[in-house]
């Protein structure tokens, strides 16, 4: 089963170097289709191996084979140039299909259901998030900032991943490229980026019944307007000093409380729980009520505050649910921790493989980066061959390590026997 999902995901990807209109423009290029572009360049991101395809072309000139073709179904690995060249006109709205119809394939095997936890529904947690800065290399959709009277181009996106409290297997959507339109020379931010992207998911994904997780520049009117305009809800992080009118009314009333003591080892902490249903965000003369919830976590012992936060949702608090709200209000965390990093730490060193682009080129990077960890999530939950190796080396590094590894070491017919040889090593091992 392992090696048809393999292969239903990765012709989603191949689908977009079809429908890519052909602006080559150096006859050299003609000899490189986009779609084996597009699937090396993934590789790369894929196994997070920077120097994966060099190996690969020296394994064809030895081998007259290469993992990149048996595996990813690569006809002939373009160079890193002709690599950036053939992508650089790509639309990054043509990854939209790739991202929705591979949560389709989630769905296909049960795994979406997996993370419905609130009123039917999946939570999906959105954070601005940059990934290449630089006062030298820029292209035309670069954003810039002047600091110290020097110039700062950099990008950035609003990325949204499907998170569930207790898993760490994160699931990302497609993103919304926060970036400068052609010709225009307004800088573009994460607010106006959001709302795109709430106009242009919203119907999309209402199959998801999503509550949206964000943080304290999202619980303001507009924002909330938005989410609910497109039949979502929200639990969005609420600070006092950002919503002054918002912490007076919460002062001024009764709050209903519970407490629920736990455990953490050998420490006994106490979360209390408040929270207020109708309260008013404002836009001028605009307003919506909205519910507060306020979590603050103590030790008894020593009375010393772990945690406290606060947040505004559309969905109505009771004593039943708000230890449920508020988890799911911590859950946006894991944007940052578990989805940002990988794209911080990985796909900024990998663009240095292949160059910045003068058009689109950074910013398919970023997505294929992105879709391999849509890939890794999905295989881990269903591919049984993948979860077997991934289950025998404990550390997530170091599972990498043996991919990049295998792959150096081991010609493979495809996926599948690529994934057994990580679990088990060469046959006669
Ligand atoms: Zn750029």
């Amino acid at each position: 089963m392992g090696q048809e999902i393999f292969e239903e995901l990765l012709g989603r990807l191949e689908g977009i170097g079809r429908e890519v209109p052909d602006g080559r423009r150096w006859g050299y290029d003609q000899k490189y289709e986009i779609k084996d572009a597009l699937k090396s360049a993934f590789g790369v991101f894929f196994f997070q191996h920077p120097s994966m395809l060099q190996f690969q072309r020296a394994m064809q000139e030895k081998r007259k084979r290469n993992n990149v073709t048996t595996i990813l179904k690569v006809a002939e690995i373009p160079s890193d140039t002709q690599i950036k060249t053939l992508i650089d006109n790509i639309e990054p709205a043509g990854f939209d299909t790739v991202f929705s119809g591979n949560l389709g394939i989630a769905d296909k095997h049960g795994i979406i259901d997996k993370y419905r936890v609130l009123d039917d529904g999946v939570l999906i947690a959105l954070d601005g998030v940059w990934y290449h800065s630089s006062e030298n290399i820029h292209c035309k959709h670069c954003l810039h900032k002047e600091i110290d009277g020097k110039v700062m181009y950099y990008h950035s996106i609003v990325a949204g991943t499907i998170v569930k409290p207790g898993d760490g297997a994160v699931l990302p959507v497609m993103p919304e490229m926060i970036t400068n339109e052609d010709g225009s020379e307004k800088q573009d931010c994460e607010i106006n980026a959001t709302k795109r992207w709430l106009k242009k998911h919203g119907k999309e994904y209402k199959w998801l019944k999503a509550t949206l997780l964000g943080d304290d520049l999202f619980s303001n009117y507009p924002m909330c307007m938005a989410v609910l305009e497109q039949g979502m809800s929200f639990i969005f992080t609420c600070k006092p000093k950002s919503h002054p009118w918002l912490t007076e009314t919460i002062t001024n009333s009764y709050l209903d409380e519970l407490s629920v003591k736990n455990w953490k080892g050998k420490n006994h902490h106490v979360g209390t729980y408040k929270w207020l249903n109708g309260v008013e965000i404002r836009d001028d003369k605009k307003t919506l009520l909205v519910n507060y919830l306020y979590l603050e976590i103590k030790n008894k012992e020593t009375g010393k505050v772990g945690y406290k936060n606060g947040w505004v949702t559309n969905k109505t608090i009771t004593k039943e649910n708000c230890v449920s709200l508020a988890a799911f209000g911590r859950a946006r965390w894991k944007i940052e921790n578990e989805h940002n990093n990988v794209l911080k730490n990985h796909g900024y060193n990998l663009e240095h493989n292949f160059g910045h682009g003068k058009n689109h080129a950074s910013e398919i990077f970023c997505l294929l980066n992105l879709l391999s960890f849509q890939f890794h999530t999905i295989l881990g939950l269903v591919d049984e061959g993948y979860q077997s190796a991934r289950a025998s080396i404990s550390r997530r590094d170091e599972f990498f390590n043996h991919l990049r590894a295998a792959l150096r070491y081991g010609l493979h017919d495809n996926w599948q026997q690529f994934i057994i040889f990580v679990r088990h090593g060469p046959p006669d091992g």
